[in-house]
């Protein structure tokens, strides 16, 4: 357990807090400025009531005065290195970012917050057309990169599930999160989420506060996930935390299951639950599914599916949600053996990884080598390391932007007490820092329990090749004396001998042999009974084994496709001058593979010689394969074009002759001239990626008539 009042006083050794990062430096020169006003203002009084003559006066105020509008300079540069952080270096603020971003989103239905007549229920939205498309392009691709090129088993099961299943996995009892209730109204809050919310906003609005005291929040910020109930709300108190909206003082945090319960059939004799997470479904699968696969490990299975979470207070929008979309793997390996084939095809990766260790001590995440974050011990082993490799390449191929994705490992108490490493997939959004994947290796946890459960076995067969020879314990109770001796408590008696390991049946045995008899302990009787040497034989005997009987190890990485979504949009949003730079156009800067359509057609005027052209070209982009819309309204070609960047189309087709046609790319709106029958042959290469928008260039006219342009 982390002793955090030790860990955040700034006086103690082992503290790193003390390093000198850019917004530590700002409030040391803060305060020291503030300190040099003081002085200067005591000054100037003393030199007023001295009777100084006025010039010098003068001089002293105008070198206050100075001194002030330095303070409001460092006062600047501390509010835009703590909260006014702009996206990208772009200028403009996080908030104002976001909200340009949530407008688009809203006015083309990419989502829209579900029931909005009868306005609305926290936490559940709708995807709209271009919102379906985006997430049925994720969803293929989801299927491609891992489903298909790693060879997995996909499931697909019910979203009810019976309660004994929740039971096994611990999710009736431990499914929980941390509220805290408004002692008056009654209200509730998410215990972390208002200790965070009151870290963040003291660092932001208070300019004066300490260096030693801004690590300290920043410290209770990066260890969040780490603190019990008991910690939580050891810190509410102590920072006088109480409910947002009525001010009141709050109740002791405590847990809430976060499951929705329901009735199975209509007697309501039997609960049932709305899956918190598709993975169940695959572990009391586990027996099929290594039977379908030939009885052979290492092996996984994937499934992508609704998961239901009635979050306390739902907020972040998209982000965090009632029901969301998960896409889970479960890979089954031999915990004796967790190496991975095509290990080294990622274990060259570099990118940005976040180990405890930095954390605990306040660093930030660097680069490294995934190949060498194994072999110094920082990822568990080589299977783990090769889905956190695999996890980097699937999101940059979206579109994740690599320098706003990160992998954090999980704090000793984040981590569930079976789990042997966890890491996150983190990508940085308008709200921060937010966990899309979750990558652990839960050890044999899962499949235990449900065989402890169900009673059926759960477990792997490694068959020997020639049979080995093993030294077994044999403790063989001989139940007619024990009987005749204890009666009713034979049972027990019996259990108790055959529970004994290897030393003490040995102790036992040598005990029986010198003095006939023994003094024995059996826990569930709660006493000591003598156990005389015609009760029990105890030898050690060589057996032959043709196979090893084992629990294997599951590696879960778990996708929640609406976050990764989310922040796809986020990274690929822009904002440029139109032509007569009189606005700012929104731009989704999709990769092909994610675009909602590929490509849109469009008559540059409208003439029925041109739409005819327009139909055609379309058909041909459908029997290709390629999504495509046709937009024969009769607004401005530039307006057109903007409302196709803002679905993030990344080519369209402007019909501006009977023989050949102009396709313009959205980013560099580069446009090129190509023959009406060579359009979609064109369109469906670049856009399959099969070549590079620059090779077309190479291979057609530009166009550079300002008649279709903006
Ligand atoms: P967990 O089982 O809690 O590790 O969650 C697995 C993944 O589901 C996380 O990495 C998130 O991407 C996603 N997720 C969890 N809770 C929510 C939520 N309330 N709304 C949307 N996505 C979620």
């Amino acid at each position: 357990m982390i002793n955090i009042g030790a860990q955040i006083s700034p006086n103690s050794p082992s503290s790193h807090y003390h390093q000198t990062t850019t917004e530590d430096s700002l409030r040391r020169a803060l305060a020291a400025k503030q300190s040099t006003i003081d002085a200067s203002g005591t000054a100037i009084r003393q030199l007023k009531s001295s009777g100084a003559p006025k010039s010098e006066i003068d001089e002293a105020v105008k070198a206050l005065n100075a001194l002030k509008l330095e303070k409001t300079s460092i006062e600047n540069q501390l509010k835009a290195s703590i909260s006014g952080q702009t996206i990208n270096g772009s200028g403009i603020s996080r908030d104002e970012f976001r909200q340009a971003v949530v407008n688009t989103l809203e006015r083309r239905l990419f989502y829209i917050p579900a029931f909005k007549i009868y306005r609305g229920v926290a936490g559940l939205y709708d995807y709209g057309p271009p919102g379906c498309a985006v997430k049925s392009n994720v969803l293929a691709f989801w299927r491609q990169h891992f489903v298909l090129e790693e060879d997995m088993l996909e499931v697909d099961c019910p979203c009810v599930t019976p309660e004994v299943v929740l039971k096994a996995s611990g999710h009736v009892e431990k499914f929980t999160d941390l509220m805290v209730k408004d002692e008056k109204t009654g209200n509730c809050y998410r215990a972390d989420h208002l200790l965070k919310d009151f870290c963040k906003d003291k660092l932001e609005s208070d300019l004066t506060m300490s260096a030693d005291k801004a690590a300290e929040f920043k410290h209770v910020l990066a260890v969040l996930d780490d603190l019990s109930g008991e910690q939580l709300g050891a810190k509410i108190k102590e920072y006088g935390i109480v409910a947002p909206d009525t001010k009141n003082p709050l109740s002791d945090p405590y847990p809430f299951n976060l499951m929705f319960q329901t009735q199975i059939g209509p007697s309501g004799a039997s609960t049932g639950y709305m899956r918190p997470e598709t993975a169940q479904g695959i572990f009391v699968n586990f027996r099929d599914l290594y039977y379908y696969n030939g009885n052979k490990l290492p092996f996984a299975a994937a499934q992508i599916g609704q998961a239901f979470r009635n979050e306390i207070s739902p907020r972040q929008g998209l982000l965090r949600v009632r029901e969301f979309t998960l896409a889970e793997i479960e890979h089954f390996v031999d915990p004796d053996d967790k190496s991975h084939p095509k290990y080294s095809e990622v274990s060259d990766l570099e990118f940005l990884m976040f180990p405890r260790d930095e954390q605990m001590s306040g660093q930030s995440a660097k680069k490294l080598c995934l190949g060498e974050a194994v072999s110094k011990g920082i990822v568990n082993n080589q299977t783990l390391a090769y889905f956190i490799g695999r996890v980097y390449q699937f999101l940059t191929r979206l579109g994740i932007d690599k320098k706003r994705l990160r992998f954090r490992q999980h704090l000793p108490n984040e981590m569930a007490h079976y789990a042997a490493d966890c890491w996150d997939a983190e990508i940085e959004s308008s709200y921060g820092w937010i966990e899309c994947v979750g990558i652990a290796d839960r050890s044999a946890y899962d499949l235990r329990a449900h065989t402890d459960k169900s009673g059926v076995a759960l477990v792997a067969q490694e068959k020997f090749a020639e049979p080995i020879e093993v030294e077994k314990l044999v403790i063989a109770p001989v139940k007619k004396e024990l009987g005749l001796a204890f009666k009713g408590s034979q049972k027990m008696v019996v259990e108790a001998l055959e529970a004994m390991n290897e030393k003490e049946a040995m102790d036992i045995k040598a005990a029986l042999e010198t003095k006939g008899e023994v003094e024995f302990e059996v826990c569930t009787l709660q006493k000591t009974v003598t156990i005389k040497k015609n009760m029990v034989t105890i030898a050690k005997e060589i057996k032959k084994e043709h196979q090893r009987v084992f629990t294997p190890s599951v590696i879960e990485p778990s996708f929640g496709i609406g976050r990764i979504i989310y922040c796809l949009y986020e990274h690929c949003f822009y904002m440029r001058p139109s032509k007569a730079g009189d606005e700012q156009l929104n731009v989704f800067r999709f990769p092909s593979l994610v675009a909602p359509i590929k490509c849109t057609v469009f008559p540059l005027v409208q003439n029925q010689k041109y739409e005819e052209v327009a139909k055609q070209i379309s058909r041909s982009l459908t029997a290709a394969g390629i999504s495509n819309k046709k937009d024969i309204t009769g607004t401005s070609i530039g307006k057109r074009y903007a409302r196709t960047d803002e679905l993030g189309v990344p080519y369209a087709v402007t019909v501006d002759s009977t023989s050949s046609v102009t396709i313009r790319e959205r980013d560099s709106k580069d446009q090129i001239r190509v023959k009406v029958d060579e359009v979609a042959a064109v369109i469906k290469d670049v856009s399959e990626e099969r070549c590079k928008w620059a090779d077309i260039l190479q291979k057609y006219p530009l166009h550079t008539s300002a008649s279709a342009d903006e």
